[in-house]
């Protein structure tokens, strides 16, 4: 199947990008694979007119408005986020009106919708950056994710009016099995993504984006890692220091195999379908795609 699917995308001139929480099979024959803003800009530098993303629906509608030229297929139409639709237009709305005047910083992990209500968009690998950039007096309301907020605002030294979303995926790691995996090797470095509770991230060695995540392990001395973050990523990491430990974090069921199950609903015979077919393809109301990339425009310009 992945021979069958490299044939077919060369005969198209198309590009297959896949997010880190991929499935390793999937992962192994994209052109690129890394976090959701890599895979957006990695698409702009392309000149391919398919583009075939393997992640979720919020990556590939923002891979649609910075790439409106491309065609956007998505393999499993169905394949959302459960962080991303929590924060409705409604519900974010009665958020924000509690708080007049306050500038919305908004995670990346988020539906165009409410990309088209907020300020700036930010990635867990800017958002720090992007805080620290504000004016100290300026009332600033974080969503949807509140434990990256909760992280941004004590390194950016900001105070964050945080809305009450959270990753199901970050938040199900257990600290109480942590701990235990951590006193069995103490020789490992605990690496988190920010998106997991403060509990987690208040005993790790580094905390940063999947990207950074990923950079740390290569870079640092640590030669045994124990990391917070979904299970996927754990193939890079194993394909880019082979001769590291990687030790996957324990979730609530005592189990280390910690998946997001929206973006393990791609599968290669998706992949070869969709792209045969070249649907189901993600399109965007002309207005909510100039609404949406304003934000995004800014959060480029900012860092
Ligand atoms: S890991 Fe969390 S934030 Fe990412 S797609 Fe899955 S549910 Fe959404």
């Amino acid at each position: 199947m992945q021979n069958q699917i490299l044939k077919l995308k060369n005969e198209k001139k198309a590009i297959i990008i896949a997010h880190y929480y991929q499935d390793p099979k999937i992962q192994d024959i994209a052109d690129y694979v890394g976090d959701s803003l890599g895979m957006a800009v990695f698409a702009k530098k392309t000149d391919a007119p398919i583009a075939v993303v393997c992640g979720v629906k919020f990556m590939a509608e923002t891979i649609k408005v910075m790439n409106p030229h491309k065609k956007i297929l998505l393999p499993d139409p169905d394949a959302g986020c459960s962080l991303a639709d929590s924060c409705t237009p409604a519900i974010f709305n009665y958020f924000k009106s509690k708080y007049p005047g306050a500038f919305v910083m908004t995670y990346v992990n988020s539906s165009l919708e409410i990309k088209a209500l907020s300020d700036v968009i930010v990635t867990s690998a800017n958002a720090v950056k992007i805080a620290q950039q504000m004016p100290k007096d300026q009332k600033i309301i974080f969503g949807p994710d509140q434990h990256l907020g909760r992280y941004v605002s004590k390194q950016a030294g900001r105070e964050l009016i945080l809305f009450p979303g959270n990753c199901f995926v970050h938040t199900s790691f257990s600290a109480k099995a942590m701990y235990e995996i951590k006193k069995q090797h103490p020789e490992a470095a605990l690496i988190a993504h920010p998106e997991c509770e403060d509990v987690i991230l208040s005993q790790a060695d580094f905390v940063g984006s999947t990207g950074q995540m990923l950079c740390f392990t290569q870079e640092s001395e640590y030669k045994t890692f124990i990391v917070m973050t979904e299970a996927g990523i754990m193939h890079q990491m194993k394909k880019n220091s082979p001769n590291k430990e990687f030790i996957m974090g324990p979730d609530l069921s005592g189990c280390s195999c910690n998946e997001c199950p929206h973006m393990k609903l791609n599968t290669l015979e998706k992949i070869h379908a969709c792209l045969f077919a070249e649907t189901p393809e993600v399109n965007i109301a002309p207005d909510l795609a100039e609404k949406a990339l304003v934000p995004i425009n800014r959060m480029m310009e900012m860092t």
